[in-house]
This record gives C-alpha cells, structure tokens and sequence, in this order.
C-alpha cells in the first residue's frame, strides 16, 4: 500500500458525477448518453480536457474513441479502458468509471516512473451498449478492424439517422474508419463495476473476471388461430399467447436449472394485433441466454428449443424459432488474470474469481489479444438503472488494483 498514494483516487467520484451530467434526458433519473448524441459530444470533449490536464496527450480517432498516451521506450503497448456511451436510463458508472480510473492510473504511473519501458495507453471506447444503433462494441471492434462496411453502412437509429451521418455530424468521416485500426497493442486490462450481486454478497473487494458468458438471442414466432372471445369454447381454441405463456414459464424453468452456469430470459412479449375480446393468434417472444462454456450454451440452446416445441405440441400451435445474435464465450488470459490476484493481495484487498455475465469490449478485444477485467462491488448489483451505485472506497481499490497492474506489465 506503501507505494501508493490514494489521494488523487478521491476525484474519481466526482470526476464520474460530473460525466453524468452529460446526458440526453435531463428531466429523467440516470444517465442517457447515446453514440453521436450532443451530450455524447459533450462528454467526448470533458474526456479530452481530463487527459489533457494529467499530461496523457490526447487525441481522438476516426470513430470517435478518445485516447491518451504514455509513450515507454518501446512501442509495444499496453492498453486499458472502457466505453463511455449509456444504455436509455442507465447508470454513472457503468464503462465511464473503467475510463476515468485509467485516466488516473496512467496519470500516477507518470508521476512516478517518468518514462516506463513499454508504453501505456488510456482508451475511452465510443460504444458499446448498442443503444442508439442496433450494433454493439463499435469503439473496440474499430481499433481491432473487426467490422464490415456492408454491415455498419446499414445501422439506421430509430429517428431514421444513418450511422454515417450522426458521424459527420461529429465531424467524422465514416470513409477513415479503418484508420482507427492499430496494431501495436500488446494486452488490455478493462476495470467495470460488477452489474451483479456476487462481490458485495461475498463482502469482497475485487473481481478477478474468469470468463465472459457467451450469449444468444433469438426471436420466438407462435402462430395459433384468432378467434371470438366470446363464443369460441376454451377446448376448441388455439390460443397463442396461452401457448406463449407455458414456454416463458418453461425458459424460465430452465434458468434456473443451469444457474449460476447459465441463465435464460424472456425480455419482449408481444400479442401481434391483439385485441380484448379476441383470442390471441399470433404471439411473438425474445429469448436471451447466456452461458459461462460455449458447449453449456448449446446444450442450454438444446433444451429451450424442445421446451418450446412441446408446449406448442400440447396447446395446438406452431412456432417459428429465428435465431438473432450469437456471441461466443471468452475465457480471460490466466498469467493477466494471475497478475491481477498478486498486485490485489499485495495491497491487502480481498479478491475472488468471478464470471462475467454482461457483455463488454473485453469480449471483443480478447478475440485479438491477451485480456483481462477486473471488477468492483456494484451496490445491491444494480446496473443499467439509475440508482446504480458503487462506494467511493470500491472505486479507489479498484483504480489501485489497475494502477499496479498497469505498472507491472509495463515494467514487467
Ligand atoms: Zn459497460
């Protein structure tokens, strides 16, 4: 604990409750802040002078990731961040918080050792929430190339706005994307909060991310027969949203048999022209599931799947089962995450691995290069809520923790 003063770690909590200030719905509890929004912008250039002033030469990239550097004697650089852009109603720690804490850790490691032998680098991603363009990760696939220009031309908001234009508006030039590409990056540590109960609930102070949960999504189609309210016999009906019903319950059912390994949620529930005194014929449902192995989701997959069709079977419907996103499962790199355990034991923090079951650019860039996360205590495991909270001193022991990490891959 010696070797670090904590101090400039107090700011970071009010570094964070000015960030969020920057949001698009002002009137509304929580932060709003979408890819290329006005406020987004705002935030973008508070990133900027933050770095700045810690002497981190800033720059931002052909996406619009905000980045700040410490140049070491080699090259080879290590990297650390998170996202600055909110889901609708979110938090003031989710992503900003990774971002600000780097910002500080580069800072100290300044102070301290003026020039470190590989170089250091700070990254505020553009987005990764997916909430205004329905893609997700666009900041950390941009730096990585991880993107197609046929898919990215097409991502329109829900106002109508291209991706390309809510760039330009920005003053960015979707033809210069892949100039945010880089290649000389040689491993990245990202610090989130939880967005779970588990840190608090163990009453431990750092997470020590084993894996990131691979995730699906699919859409559920049930087609029955639309029917009177009235005078259509209950025995007779094919009443899809009953249907519907029995293969939420099932899902769930099986959620929680593979937890904490798996998890299963039904999160839109939709009666196509449903009307009150109509027997509903068309029903159309999401599915989510998630899995800490790739062979644990598709036995999860597996199963969902039969549950649905012998529901359909026994209520006399059909179903269309269209399969959306996949997202593999992500171990993290061990000798990272064996780095992590040691610098927390050597300040004295309490640590346990932990599985991640949100997304975030570590499962992108750990397709790429050797990654690690750790995580802090999320109060009451709230996340993408406006009363997401973590304690000042979780904040500090986490910067502490990516403070010495950095140090030491940097130094080895
Ligand atoms: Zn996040």
């Amino acid at each position: 604990m010696s070797m670090i003063d904590l101090n400039p770690y107090r700011r970071i909590e009010d570094d964070l409750q000015q960030l969020a200030q920057y949001t698009e719905e002002p009137t509304r509890k929580g932060v709003t802040r979408r890819l290329y929004s006005p406020q987004w912008a705002a935030a973008q250039r508070h990133l900027v002078q933050l770095m700045r002033g810690e002497g981190l030469n800033p720059w931002v990239d052909a996406v619009g990731n905000v980045h700040g550097r410490i140049e070491g004697r080699s090259r080879h650089t290590i990297l650390t961040g998170s996202h600055f852009d909110t889901v609708r109603g979110g938090g003031a720690y989710d992503g900003v918080y990774g971002v600000v804490a780097g910002i500080f850790a580069l800072s100290q490691i300044k102070k301290r050792c003026r020039v470190p032998e590989k170089s250091l680098e700070v990254v505020a991603f553009c987005e990764e929430e997916g909430s205004r363009f329905p893609m997700t990760c666009l900041g950390s696939r941009a730096i990585l190339g991880a993107w197609q220009p046929e898919e990215v031309a097409r991502l329109v908001d829900d106002q109508g706005t291209s991706l390309f234009e809510a760039m330009q508006m920005n003053g960015l030039d979707w033809r210069s994307m892949g100039e945010a590409n880089r290649s000389d990056y040689e491993a990245y540590i990202e610090l989130h909060v939880e967005q779970g109960p588990e840190l608090e609930d163990a009453q431990c102070a750092i997470g020590v991310v084993s894996e990131i949960f691979g995730q699906e999504r699919w859409l559920v189609s049930v087609r029955g027969d639309s029917a009177h309210a009235g005078t259509t016999p209950l025995a007779r009906r094919q009443d899809a949203l009953v249907a519907a019903s029995a293969m939420v319950l099932a899902i769930n059912t099986l959620g929680y048999r593979y937890e904490p390994i798996g998890i299963a949620t039904v999160g839109i529930l939709e009666v196509i022209h449903g009307s009150i005194n109509c027997v509903p014929g068309h029903v159309q449902f999401s599915v989510d599931f998630r899995a800490a192995q790739d062979s644990v989701r598709q036995r999860l997959a597996d199963e969902i799947r039969h549950a649905i069709e012998d529901e359909a079977k026994r209520y006399g419907v059909r179903v269309n089962i269209s399969p959306k996103t996949v997202a593999q499962a992500v171990p993290m790199h061990e000798s990272l995450r064996n780095t992590i355990g040691e610098r927390a034991r050597a300040i004295g923090l309490s640590q346990m691995p932990i599985a991640s079951r949100a997304g975030h650019d570590a499962q992108i860039i750990a397709q790429a290069l050797p990654t690690a996360m750790i995580f802090v205590p999320s109060a009451q495991g709230l996340s993408h809520h406006p009363d997401e909270y973590t304690h000042r001193q979780h904040l500090m022991n986490g910067s502490v923790v990516l403070e010495s990490t950095l140090e030491k891959l940097a130094n080895g």
